[in-house]
């Protein structure tokens, strides 16, 4: 492999071997912008739970690409759906229902 002196960091790598994409179109059905998110750690950065616990809802959409169904749902379980992160995304995803969405879908309830 040719080295260029950079590199994706490992957490940002999507598995395509992994990825469950049945789940993934149920999520998408459920919740569009699911599709439109772009990893930018906006909503993480200003979320008041990801500053006492692991919540992070970029960390949750990325495991959910890498088949991280039970760490996806440990990223949001402290979630207290107060909506800070939807004023700040710069797609205007509904978070919340996103978040919502992907506790249904992953969770193995
Ligand atoms: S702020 Fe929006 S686009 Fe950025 S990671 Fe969060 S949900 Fe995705
Ligand atoms: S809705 Fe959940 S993930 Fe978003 S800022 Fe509030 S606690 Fe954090």
């Amino acid at each position: 492999m040719v080295d260029f002196g950079f590199g994706l960091v490992p957490s940002s790598r999507i598995n395509l071997d992994l990825f469950d994409r049945e789940k993934y179109e149920k999520l998408v059905a459920m919740e569009p912008d699911a599709k439109i998110c772009m990893a930018c750690g906006s909503c993480t950065a200003v979320c008041t739970a990801g500053q006492f616990t692991p919540t992070s809802l970029r960390e949750a959409i990325e495991d959910v690409f890498n088949a991280k169904d039970d760490k996806a749902l440990e990223a949001l379980k402290a979630c207290q759906l107060c909506g800070k992160c939807s004023m700040v995304c710069p797609r205007g995803i509904n978070t919340r229902h996103l978040i919502l969405s992907i506790t249904k879908v992953y969770s193995k309830k």
